[in-house]
């Protein structure tokens, strides 16, 4: 079998479920093929475009989304279309979506958190770090949640960049966020916040803790928070000091050095403190009288296993900490989409090398990128040789696929009106884009997020 896709007479037509980096990361590599005629058109379930660098990277790490200016360059190309405001596998199923493009390429990240079967998990006061990270960078499904910030302490379970970035945006005083594009109704509201306690609590040692050294150092560089680590804390095993001095750990090394000065700093006339754990498992909740979480129980920890491959154990000693708020931040997982194969176990679409493959075979021009690919690992940069990979598999493939029916995207968009959707494009997006960073100069900030698709649409008139 062969056919003409890719050339002149017949571009190739992809679309691109997902609006995150790993499906910027992509359309680029697709474009990149200068000799490749191709067209892609982006689906993203929320008008606004830019996936987790909008509603999961934390205000105040301004630098990191500046990628977005990368991901605008791949918006402006000839051939990409974006149709924002779609949800595939709602609003048009994958089968019809096959019927306007040749390839499929799933991007659609990791939307929900990894569970933690505890007793009393589901208590009023605890909550997953995703559903915190998505409410304070305003992503419309989380707007109404609520956290209660009267609790003096605050306990976080996990130690990698997400629970580091809770702890952070906890800690800091609202002038250190006022200038961020955090939204309005959490600054309002992280303002009033009693909470002076914050708690981080790794089930293994400091070598094996999950966070980058960028990241931890800003412990110390907070206005009114100190950190507080029990130097006992940091003495290592054999095991773990071997793990250290193994080049390719480089950067836990750095973690190491920065952890040992965290932990000699003097809080000074700081207000609020930043506790790091180590060797800690959490066993149970429990509520007080009002029925809200009141008491988060720990078991500790000694580390088993060969240097590289420690893992936690219970040694049966436990202890506690008072506390009303608690976050779990054990990392995120992947949901299925109607019409694709999914691994339970793992929270993927199971894949080689990004091809889509169920138990028994590929499916010929399905494919898919990023955390829905990997797992939830990995910071942005990680996902463009991912993107990259399963791109050149898609080329690989490309004598093989099927043509679709119907190579046109106006007959995609006559449809998509037909079922009066609203979709969003670019140039709908760049007004959007225009509005909320406006509104941010009144108030000094880089923008102030719309919180609703509605108030988004509205900017559209
Ligand atoms: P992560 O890096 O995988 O960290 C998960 C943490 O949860 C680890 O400390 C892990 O400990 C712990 N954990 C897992 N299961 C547990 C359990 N049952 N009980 C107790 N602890 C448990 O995940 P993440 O923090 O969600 O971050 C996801 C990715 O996004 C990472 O690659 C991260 O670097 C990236 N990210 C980057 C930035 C940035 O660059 N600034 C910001 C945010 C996120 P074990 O190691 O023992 O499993």
């Amino acid at each position: 079998m062969s056919n003409d896709l890719g050339t002149s007479q017949r571009a190739l037509r992809v679309a691109i479920v997902g609006s995150g980096p790993s499906g910027f990361y992509a359309a680029e590599a697709l474009f990149h093929h200068e000799e490749l005629h191709v067209e892609v058109g982006m689906f993203e379930r929320l008008p606004a475009p830019f996936g987790l660098v909008r509603y999961g990277v934390a205000p105040d790490h301004a630098k990191i989304k500046n990628v977005i200016k990368v991901y605008e360059k791949t918006m402006e190309r000839e051939g990409f279309h974006y149709f924002g405001n779609v949800e595939i596998g709602k609003d048009i199923t994958v089968h019809q979506l096959r019927k306007y493009y040749d390839a499929v390429i799933f991007a659609y990240g990791a939307e929900t958190d990894r569970t933690l079967n505890i007793e009393g998990i589901d208590l009023p006061g605890s909550h997953t770090a995703t559903e915190f990270v998505a409410w304070y960078n305003g992503h419309p499904d989380f707007v109404n949640h609520t956290f209660d910030l009267s609790q003096k302490t605050a306990v976080i379970i996990g130690q990698g960049n997400v629970a580091v970035d809770v702890a952070r945006i906890l800690a800091k005083t609202p002038e250190e966020l006022q200038k961020t594009d955090i939204t309005k109704y959490a600054l309002d509201q992280l303002a009033e916040s009693q909470i002076k306690e914050i708690h981080m609590i790794g089930r293994r040692g400091p070598v094996q803790a999950a966070f980058t050294p960028i990241e931890i150092r800003e412990f110390g560089q907070l206005t009114d928070c100190a950190p507080v680590i029990d130097p006992k804390s940091l003495e290592l095993s054999y095991a773990s000091q071997t793990e250290l001095e193994d080049p390719k750990n480089a950067p836990r090394k750095k973690n190491y050095t920065i952890l040992k000065d965290l932990a000699k700093m003097e809080a000074g006339s700081k207000s609020k403190r930043i506790y790091i754990h180590f060797r800690k498992s959490p066993v149970a909740l429990y509520p007080g009288e009002d029925g809200h979480l009141a008491r988060v129980i720990l078991e500790l920890n000694e580390l088993v296993g060969e240097p590289g491959h420690q893992k936690s154990r219970g040694i049966g000693e436990k202890e506690e900490i008072r506390a009303g708020l608690f976050f779990r931040s054990i990392g995120y997982r992947g949901l299925p989409l109607a019409g694709l194969p999914f691994d339970e176990q793992a929270g993927v679409v199971p894949n080689q090398k990004g091809r889509v493959q169920d138990a028994e075979h590929i499916s010929t021009g399905l494919y898919t990128v990023g955390w829905i690919k990997r797992g939830p690992s990995g910071i942005i940069g990680t996902n463009k040789p991912d993107s990259e990979e399963t791109v050149q598999c898609l080329l690989e493939d490309l004598k093989h696929l099927n043509p679709c029916k119907n190579p046109s995207t106006q007959q995609l968009t006559d449809l998509l009106k037909k079922q009066n959707i609203r979709y969003v494009t670019y140039e709908d997006w760049k007004k959007i884009d225009a509005a909320e960073i406006a509104r941010g100069v009144q108030a000094g900030k880089p923008r102030e997020k719309f919180i609703t698709a509605e108030e988004m649409l509205n900017v559209l008139g």
